[in-house]
């Protein structure tokens, strides 16, 4: 098939690869010149295992190309993807001026049947909007379908390619048609493909966000009751996951979830549902927990030092929202970082991808180093805010040699607490005891 993704972030990059790599002709079309540009230079604008080779591959084979010329790859096209951003606005509503500026665009270029596929976040009813925007253009026909994401950054390429499920979503069958011709090759088990109305479909993606959101929330709240019990709430996650009901994924307790997708998708479910007189009342505390728990360790740390962070210098290990991507959006460390500075401590940083982008937004107001170790030099304390492997078996004895003062703050539970606790480290972690 011919297709076109519009907005090569995360999301279109890997979608539109990923549909190259199975034999379809893909475009891949973005505002942004200079993303392309490097794109056509054959360089990968964003960090993700994998996509380098894959992008190289499908170049090479004539199957994936890169262009700021959004009107033509529209016209070129069948199918139509739109991948763009919708983050939050001030009132945490999603923004969709991105979105509805594409669905103009597609419907000034409209030369023929196109299904129009929004793989885009964004709240429910978008497709019924997409419709009447795009239909003000043109009498051609169209199919509008939400065709909603859930891959991971870091495991991007896989989760794209051998997806848990598909979810399409529309009220037009020839649009659902195509679509599901277009994800046979990936779809490998009769019940991995859920088809169903847009309005499902638009909703699905934010109440699988929210209920993980939901696990992770209820985790940290249970381990910040853990801690004061004097029970370790690692063993109580253990035993919990144990019974096939709960299963052992995302409960782990750590400094809060970041991203560029759950804070904003809980913020926007929650005035979706306003929208229509409800309120979510789980998901707002789960919100407000996430909110606490990313200044647990500055709250940890300001207690340990009796409140003297001014002068201080404190490591911070891990600037990604998780392990094995460069994005920084939310991320629990950014928060911490702020409120070291805010105090008056001095910070330096490692991460093994995300500096260059912590740089672009702070500058030079913290230090980055080229490892843990060199992070670790000087410091009053170390805080391990996202769980790289590099961090994951350090030399103790050498990072104590290093430092001021022997006081490590583990934020994901990444050591068992007698390890450091033999090489004299004043220990704390989340939740245990
Ligand atoms: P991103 O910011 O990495 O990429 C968005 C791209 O869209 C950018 O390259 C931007 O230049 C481009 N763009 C913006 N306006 C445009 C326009 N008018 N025309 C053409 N291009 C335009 O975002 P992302 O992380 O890829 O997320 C995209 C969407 O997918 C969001 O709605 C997000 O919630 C959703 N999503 C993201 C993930 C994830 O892990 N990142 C997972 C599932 C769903």
């Amino acid at each position: 098939m011919k297709l076109t993704v519009i907005g090569t972030g995360y999301v279109g990059l890997v979608a539109g690869v990923g549909f190259a790599d199975v034999g379809n002709d893909v475009a891949c079309v973005d505002v942004d010149a200079s993303k392309i540009a490097r794109l056509e230079r054959g360089e990968v604008p964003i960090y993700e295992p994998g996509l380098d080779t894959l992008i190289a591959s499908n170049v090479k084979a004539g199957r994936l190309t890169f262009s700021t010329d959004i009107a033509a790859a529209i016209r070129a096209a069948e199918v139509v993807i739109i991948a763009v951003g919708t983050p939050p606005r001030a009132d945490g509503s999603a923004d969709l001026s991105a979105v509805f500026a594409v669905a103009e665009t597609i419907g000034q270029n409209m030369n023929g049947f196109k299904v129009v596929v929004t793989k885009s976040t964004v709240p429910v009813g978008t497709a019924d909007r997409i419709e009447q925007i795009i239909g003000r253009y043109t009498d051609q026909l169209f199919g509008v379908a939400s065709n909603p994401e859930f891959l991971k950054e870091g495991a991007a390429i896989n989760d794209f390619m051998k997806p848990d499920r598909v979810v399409i979503g529309s009220n037009s069958a020839r649009a659902l048609e195509v679509l599901r011709t277009l994800y046979t090759p990936l779809v490998r088990t009769s019940d991995g493909l859920h088809t169903m109305d847009a309005r499902s479909a638009e909703l699905t993606k934010y109440a699988a966000n929210a209920m993980l959101a939901t696990r992770i929330s209820f985790m940290n709240d249970l381990a910040v009751l853990s801690e004061k019990l004097g029970a370790d709430i690692e063993q109580v996650r253990k035993a919990v996951g144990a019974d096939p009901r709960v299963g052992p994924k995302f409960l782990y307790p750590g400094a809060g979830f970041g991203g560029s997708c759950f804070p904003k998708d809980i913020a926007a479910l929650q005035h979706i549902a306003k929208g229509v007189g409800h309120e979510l009342e789980v998901v707002r505390a789960v919100e407000s927990v996430n909110h606490r728990q990313k200044r647990l360790l500055f709250e940890k740390l300001r207690r340990h030092l009796d409140g003297e962070l001014k002068g201080r210098t404190v490591a911070v290990w891990g600037l990604a929202f998780k392990p094995k991507t460069d994005d920084i959006r939310e991320s629990p460390a950014l928060v911490l970082i702020h409120d070291l500075l805010e105090a008056g401590a001095r910070v330096r940083a490692h991460d093994p991808v995300a500096m260059d982008n912590v740089r672009a937004q702070l500058g030079e107001r913290i230090t980055y180093c080229k490892d843990m170790y060199e992070a670790a030099e000087g410091a009053d304390a170390a805080v391990l805010v996202t769980e790289w492997q590099d961090y994951r078996q350090p030399d103790f004895a050498r990072l104590k040699g290093l430092m001021r003062a022997p006081v490590l703050l583990d934020g994901r539970n990444i050591w068992e607490p007698q390890e450091p606790r033999s090489f004299g480290f004043w220990y704390s972690a989340i939740g245990r005891p």
